[in-house]
């Protein structure tokens, strides 16, 4: 068996389309712009990269976005001022703050400050809770973007065993929420899987759905999955690789040479579940835009 790969980068453009006339319809009928501030804290440079993706998706679509870049000694103090005046600004219907942050500055507190209403990434308590009980909210980012992809796959979560490796506050706790909600792209029955899994092989050849998501290169082998298995690769590592021109490439969790010959569907490392992580900031905030318009 081949799997079908999961094209992430075509889900995510067929999206950003739709999403560039819901910002093209507010703007006309209502005269709002959606506004994205970005805050970034510091020089690291993946995170410099990741802002100027998002900036530029921002961009690409129609969303006014507000670049905030300060320097690696800003004071924690300085850095929740700042989200106190964006949490009042007007323009602004998202507030992204790009982590890690600098270990000087507690990242619970910042998130704590970001006005819930306006937090697009999902990751305030309030909007945790909410997504929790079912209530509405910004759902976080990467996990949103794994349900649509399983969604507009036709892949069936409904009835079936997914399981989820790793257990972060922004991937798999959320992922497996999501997998078990009474709603549609949910009512799996979900096991959750983490370093102090005993025996995960025997967990992971159980599942219909396997949502990889521990950051560590070949975490699942061909021989840990369920033949016809939908397996989604969450992670992104950096593997020394000289015939590259940046000396690295980019691999996922999941072992896709080889899993790929087992699995039903698979999502490849890059261009899977990355791209629509992006998509789903964008959804947030057009989603922030639209529900302000409306009051
Ligand atoms: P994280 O905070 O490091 O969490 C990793 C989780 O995996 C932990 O819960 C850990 O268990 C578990 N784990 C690690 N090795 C394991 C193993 N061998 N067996 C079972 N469980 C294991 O990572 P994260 O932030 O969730 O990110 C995970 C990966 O996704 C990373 O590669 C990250 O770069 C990537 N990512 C991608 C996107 C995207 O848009 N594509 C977005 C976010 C993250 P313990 O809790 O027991 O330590």
């Amino acid at each position: 068996m081949t799997a079908t790969i999961i094209d992430g980068k075509l889900a995510a453009k067929n999206l950003r389309a739709q999403l560039t006339e819901s910002v093209a319809k507010l703007k006309a009928d209502k005269g709002v712009v959606p506004g994205l501030a970005v805050v970034l804290v510091g020089e690291d440079p993946a995170s410099k990269s990741y802002v100027t993706a998002k900036e530029k998706a921002c961009a690409e679509i129609g969303i006014y976005s507000d670049d905030n870049r300060l320097p690696e000694d800003t004071s924690e103090e300085e850095l929740i001022g700042l989200i106190h005046k964006l949490n009042q600004d007007s323009q602004i219907h998202g507030i992204l703050v790009q982590l890690p942050l600098p270990r000087h500055i507690d990242e619970n507190k910042v998130i704590m400050a970001i006005d819930p209403d306006k937090d697009v990434d999902g990751f305030h308590p309030v909007n945790v809770g909410r997504m929790n009980i079912g209530q509405p909210c910004f759902l976080p980012c990467t996990p949103h973007g794994i349900i649509h992809l399983l969604m507009i796959n036709n892949i069936e979560t409904k009835g079936k065993h997914a399981v989820v490796i790793g257990r972060s506050n922004i991937v798999g706790k959320p992922v497996a929420a999501l997998l078990a909600r009474k709603a549609e792209g949910g009512n799996a029955t979900v096991t959750l899987c983490h370093t102090a899994t005993k025996n995960l092989a025997d967990f992971t050849r159980q599942a219909d759905i396997l949502v990889v998501a521990s950051g560590r290169p070949n975490t699942v082998t061909a021989d840990m999955v369920k033949p016809g298995a939908a397996v989604i690769d969450v992670g992104v590592n950096r593997v020394e690789d000289s015939s590259y021109e940046k000396g690295y490439r980019l691999v996922g969790d999941v072992d896709f040479e080889a899993v790929k010959d087992v699995a039903g569907w698979i999502t490849p490392v890059p261009g899977g579940v990355g791209p629509m992580t992006i998509t789903m900031l964008l959804y947030n905030t057009v989603q922030s835009a639209t529900m302000k318009a409306q009051c």
